[in-house]
């Protein structure tokens, strides 16, 4: 398995690239980041991820590298990987500089690209699906739309699913309503009609969201953005997950609820179908 990692200009295998431990993204998760998938060495969806990591440092005062650098590093890595299916990692640090929590005691950002073979799920869970729980968590307190280091609410939703026998938790915001998964959108299907929450709502706007949201509408399958509760969720007739890494991945239990006949439904089917032609055949 080759990992490498663009650090300080070059790019070396992971094992050897090195951040200082008084980096500000060690100390205190004060960084933003993205995860890209590469297929046959291009990534695939880099303008929306570029402009959303943009959108995030911008939203907490960080100021990146410029964006023709970022893409020139991220193109290094991904050709020396030479994986023709890749999970590409882009972290900007706000730099390393003496212990307090002062942006202004940051000395230049840290650019880091890691790039190692994607590692999607196994595809008897696109074929069987998954089962989720709803979690008493949320990612409120910094903006939920910046992609920031700080994933703790997601380290423990993942905990508390892995407890309770679930591949994923849903989070829920301060009156109990839906958000997101720790790590992925959440779209129901109810009667034909895909919903998923609306972006203020308190979640990460994903960039697999944004292309079901637009390839539902050119399939001419009905979506909305409403808010959605866990009793939408467990008598949902479907459900999926989504995200750069995952793709569209078919949820077949809430909680103890089993959706449907227990298996991937119709439309979810047919999305994940959409969306891997999209993926695929990208130029
Ligand atoms: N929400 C959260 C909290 C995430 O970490 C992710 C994964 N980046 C997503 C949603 C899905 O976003 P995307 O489709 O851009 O990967």
């Amino acid at each position: 398995m080759s990992r490498v990692v663009w650090i300080d200009g070059a790019v070396v295998p992971a094992a050897e690239a090195k951040v200082s431990v008084l980096d500000r993204g060690f100390l205190y998760g004060d960084s933003v980041y993205e995860v890209v998938r590469a297929i046959d060495g291009k990534p695939f969806h880099l303008g929306p991820h570029l402009d959303r990591l943009e959108r995030s440092a911008t939203a907490i005062g960080l100021v990146l590298p410029p964006r023709a650098a970022i893409e020139a590093a991220i193109a290094e890595t991904v050709s020396v990987a030479a994986e023709p299916d890749a999970y590409v990692r882009v972290v900007v640090t706000r730099g390393a500089g003496q212990i307090g929590l002062r942006p202004s005691l940051a000395g230049a950002p840290t650019l880091v690209i890691l790039v190692q073979p994607s590692q999607p799920p196994p595809p008897e869970l696109y074929r069987d699906g998954v089962a989720v729980v709803v979690v008493q968590l949320s990612r409120a307190g910094v903006d939920p739309r910046v992609k920031s280091g700080n994933y703790l609410p997601s380290v423990l939703g993942a905990a508390e699913a892995e407890r309770r026998g679930a591949y994923e938790c849903l989070f829920t915001d301060g009156v109990g309503r839906l958000t997101e998964g720790g790590s992925s959108n959440l779209f129901l299907v109810k009667g034909g009609m895909v919903s998923t929450p609306p972006e203020h709502a308190g979640l990460l706007p994903g960039i697999t969201r944004a292309a079901v949201l637009r390839l539902c509408s050119a399939a001419g399958i009905p979506v909305e953005e409403r808010p959605l509760w866990p009793i939408d969720a467990r008598s949902a007739d479907e459900a999926f997950l989504t995200s750069s890494i995952r793709g569209v991945l078919p949820i077949v239990r809430v909680d103890d609820s089993v959706l449907g006949n227990g298996r991937p439904g119709s439309v979810t089917t047919k999305i994940m179908s959409r969306y891997e032609e999209e993926m695929r055949s990208h130029a």
